[in-house]
C-alpha cells in the first residue's frame, strides 16, 4: 500500500493539470500530498480543434502558463455560416488561439510539476473505491493509492464514472477531423474561427469547423473537422460525405482537394447540468462534464470546472465536508454556464427551416453597429464581458429590442 495524499487526480490532460495547478497555486502548501496519474507518455496526441478562447487563455495566464512558449495561431473573430449566408462578430481586440494539444498538454502538465504536483504518466489507473475516510485507487500493475479526494479528469473515453455508478447525460457524439495545408494570408478563413452549419440541410444536427492552426513544427495549417451524429457504426462515412459537400463552397481555400481528407475521429459529450458532478469525496472536471453544445468548446469548461474543484477541495480542507454540495452551485456561476446556456437554446432551434431566421435573431450582418446575441457571445468568449452580464436585465433587454427590429424592421 503506498502513502496517502490529500488529492489524487486521474488524467492529465487540461483538466487535470488545470485542477492540479489551480489547487497548489491557491494552497502552496498542498503541492506534495497532490498526485496525478496519467496512463499515457506526454506529449501525446489528444484529436482536437484546438480553438482556445482568450477569457481562458487569460486565466492560463493568471496560474503562470506562457503560451509563448508553443506554437500557435492567432483569430480576431467568429463567424457562423450556412449556405451562402454568413454572421461574424470580431472579438473587440482581444485575439483568441488556435493552439496543437499535443504541445499544449504538455506545457499544462509541466506547470503542475513546477507547482510541486506528484506527476506520473504511463500510470493508468483501472479502478477506485471508496472507504469509510477516502478512496482507493488501483493501478494497472496493481500498485494501490489512497487519497482523500478523487479528482476524476479521465476525459470522455474514461471509466471513472462507472466505478462510482454514476453515469453521465447525453450520448457520446462523432467528431472527424483533419488538417491540411494553410498558406499564411489575409484571407478571412486565415484569422477567424469558421463555424459552418450547412450540414443541418444534410439532415445532420451539427456543424463542420475550419480553424487556421499550427501543426507540430510550427507550420501553418487548418485544423477542420464535423460532428453531428451519435458515435456509432457507419456515422463515420456519412459524415465524411457531408464534410465533403460543405467544404466545396472553400474551394478556393489553398491545398484544400475534396476528397483527399485523411481523417481522425473521436467522441464527445454535451455538457448537462442535470447530471451528477459531484459525491462523496469524487469530483469530476473537464469533459467528465461534457462540452458547450454549440462549439464543442471544452477548453473553457476544462479550466472552469478545475477552477470550482480546486475551491470545493480547499472548502472541504477548512470545514470537514466532503460531499461536493457545492460544486454543482460554483459550476452554474462561471464563465462556461452563460455561453453553455446559449449554445443550448441555439442548438434546440438548429433545423434547415429555421437557421437563416436564427441566424439573423442572433446576429447582425447589416454592419450597422447594433449589438446581437453572437456579439455578446464573443465578449465573453474574448474575456472582454463578464459571463454573468449575458443574464442582466438590461443586456436581455438589449438583446430583445434587437430581435424585434429584426422581425418587424
Ligand atoms: C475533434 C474535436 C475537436 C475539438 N475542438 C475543440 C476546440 O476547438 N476547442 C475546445 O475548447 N475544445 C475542443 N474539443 C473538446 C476538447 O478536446 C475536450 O473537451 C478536452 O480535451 C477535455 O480535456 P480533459 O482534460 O477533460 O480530457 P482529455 O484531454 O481527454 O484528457 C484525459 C486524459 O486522461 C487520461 N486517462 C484516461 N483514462 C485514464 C486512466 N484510467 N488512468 C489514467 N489516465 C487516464 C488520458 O490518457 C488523457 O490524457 C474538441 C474535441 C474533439 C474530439
Amino acid at each position: 500500500m503506498n502513502r496517502k495524499y490529500k488529492v489524487a487526480i486521474v488524467g492529465g490532460g487540461p483538466a487535470g493539470s488545470l485542477t492540479a495547478v489551480s489547487l497548489c497555486t491557491a494552497r502552496p502548501e498542498l503541492a506534495g500530498d497532490v498526485l496525478l496519474l496519467e496512463a499515457r507518455g506526454m506529449p501525446r496526441e489528444k484529436v482536437c480543434g484546438g480553438g482556445l478562447a482568450r477569457r481562458v487563455a487569460d486565466r492560463l495566464a493568471s496560474l503562470g502558463i506562457d503560451l509563448e512558449s508553443i506554437p500557435y495561431a492567432r483569430v480576431n473573430g467568429m463567424s457562423l455560416v450556412f449556405g451562402g449566408r454568413e454572421a461574424s462578430s470580431v472579438f473587440y481586440g482581444r485575439e483568441s488561439y488556435v493552439v496543437r494539444r499535443s504541445a499544449f498538454d504538455a506545457l499544462l502538465l509541466e506547470r503542475a510539476r513546477e507547482c510541486g504536483v506528484e506527476v506520473r504518466t504511463g500510470a493508468p489507473v483501472k479502478g477506485a473505491y471508496r472507504e469509510r475516510d477516502g478512496i482507493t485507487l488501483v493501478g494497472g500493475d496493481g500498485s494501490e493509492y489512497r487519497a482523500r479526494v478523487l479528482v476524476a479528469a479521465d476525459g470522455v473515453n474514461g471509466k471513472s464514472r462507472t466505478w462510482f455508478g454514476l453515469p453521465a447525460r447525453h450520448e457520446r457524439r462523432l467528431l472527424l477531423q483533419t488538417d491540411f495545408k494553410r498558406v499564411e494570408s489575409d484571407h478571412v478563413l486565415d484569422s477567424s474561427l469558421i463555424m459552418d452549419y450547412s450540414a443541418v440541410k444534410y439532415g445532420i444536427s451539427g456543424y463542420a469547423w475550419i480553424f487556421p492552426s499550427v501543426d507540430e513544427e510550427g507550420e501553418p495549417v487548418f485544423n477542420a473537422g464535423i460532428t453531428g451524429l451519435p458515435y456509432s457504426k457507419g456515422a463515420s462515412s456519412t459524415l465524411k460525405a457531408v464534410f465533403e459537400q460543405v467544404m466545396q463552397d472553400y474551394h478556393h481555400v489553398h491545398g484544400l482537394t475534396p476528397g483527399g481528407f485523411k481523417y481522425k475521429s473521436y467522441p464527445e459529450r454535451v455538457f448537462s447540468p442535470l447530471q451528477v458532478n459531484a459525491s462523496g469525496g469524487v469530483i469530476f472536471v473537464g469533459e467528465q462534464l461534457g462540452v458547450d453544445p454549440m462549439t464543442g468548446e471544452g477548453l473553457g469548461i476544462c479550466a472552469d470546472s478545475a477552477a470550482c474543484a480546486a475551491e470545493e477541495i480547499i472548502c472541504a480542507m477548512d470545514t470537514g465536508d466532503y460531499s461536493g454540495r457545492g460544486y454543482n452551485r460554483r459550476l452554474l456561476r462561471c464563465g462556461f454556464f452563460p455561453l453553455y446556456t446559449a449554445g443550448k437554446i441555439f442548438t434546440e432551434f438548429l433545423t434547415a427551416r429555421r437557421f437563416p431566421l436564427l441566424l439573423s435573431l442572433i446576429a447582425n450582418s447589416n454592419g450597422d453597429g447594433r449589438e446581437f446575441v453572437l456579439n455578446h457571445y464573443c465578449k465573453i468568449f474574448a474575456g472582454v464581458m463578464e459571463p454573468a452580464s449575458l443574464c442582466s436585465l438590461q443586456l436581455l433587454r438589449e438583446i430583445f429590442n434587437g430581435i424585434r427590429q429584426t422581425v418587424y424592421g
